[in-house]
């Protein structure tokens, strides 16, 4: 089922200073409830950028610039297939080999650190699979370590009992009933323990070459602002990207498109003057460059 974007009214007390502190061209932290809300947090982020969410923690400001794309982006003009060659091309040409950036030496460790990655930096996740993988390089390992042993390697993360959970029993699926290999099938892997499309699409494209989009936060909200496959939930991105990009670019589409949300078109103040897409991208308001 297409997950939407979160919506979570948690109180922080930088949550509670940025409610207190709303005026004229901001809006709350809270990602909009309704299409009419929507519209208008998306008028006061399109315009004040980084400044429409003052004080609000990293991931809310990131949901609601998310959002802001994703209630703008259906409004741009669509790309022609030209420009998407183009785009895609000048991708290829400024890295022809992209890769993730999560630590792992097969398809077992690359899942177990993809299940680790929710809500968590690829940074963070390879410091705590640096001793996990070392003590269980292999589905049989990670049971025999169990859930605490788990649990002690990886308590830097956000929700670590319920991942160490999730890591064990998706160990114990692995031997029971596919012969401790991961298997290169999206219906058997989202049915292991803490693993959603998301992480198939990444398993599926990284350990086996299979041309799949995992839409991810950086994903989503490069689609939606750039105006490529504008959509309100990730999967109806991912369906979006799947029409619009050729064959031949869809293997590495993923990958350039999480960098480039991840390092350059960045939810408080993407980079557009060293945006290698600037000129085909939609978004109408673009960072000048520096004086
Ligand atoms: S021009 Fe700016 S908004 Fe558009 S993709 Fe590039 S960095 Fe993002």
């Amino acid at each position: 089922m297409a997950k939407k974007i979160k919506d979570s009214s948690a109180s922080t007390p930088a949550v509670a200073a940025s409610r207190r502190r709303v005026g004229k061209g901001a809006v709350t932290a809270s990602v909009p409830r309704t299409p009419e809300r929507l519209e208008e947090v998306a008028q006061v982020v399109v315009a004040n950028g980084d400044d429409a969410v003052p004080d609000a923690p990293r991931r809310r400001r990131r949901a609601v610039a998310n959002a802001a794309a994703a209630a703008v982006g259906a409004r741009f003009r669509r790309w022609t297939k030209a420009e998407v060659v183009e785009a895609f091309s000048r991708f290829e040409a400024a890295d022809p080999e992209p890769r993730g950036e999560l630590d792992h030496s097969d398809p077992f460790t690359l899942l177990v650190a993809v299940v680790l990655s929710a809500q968590a930096t690829d940074a963070g996740v390879n410091k705590a699979t640096r001793g996990l993988f070392a003590a269980a390089p292999t589905p049989a390992a990670m049971v025999a370590l169990g859930e605490e042993g788990v649990a002690r390697h990886i308590r830097t993360l956000g929700l670590y009992r319920g991942k160490a959970k999730n890591v064990v029993e998706l160990s114990r699926l692995l031997i029971a009933e596919h012969g401790g290999q991961v298997p290169r099938d999206r219906e058997a892997l989202e049915a292991l323990p803490g693993v959603g499309r998301k992480t198939a699409n990444v398993v599926l494209n990284i350990a086996f070459g299979e041309p799949t989009i995992a839409v991810d936060t950086h994903l989503f909200r490069v689609a939606n602002r750039t105006g490529l496959a504008p959509g309100t939930t990730p999967l109806a991105v991912e369906l979006g990207l799947e029409k619009a990009i050729p064959d031949r670019f869809k293997l590495h589409a993923h990958h350039w498109l999480i960098l480039h949300g991840r390092y350059v078109c960045k939810a408080r103040l993407p980079e557009c003057p060293r945006c290698l897409i600037a000129d085909l991208c939609r978004w109408p308001e673009k960072t000048p460059a520096p004086a």
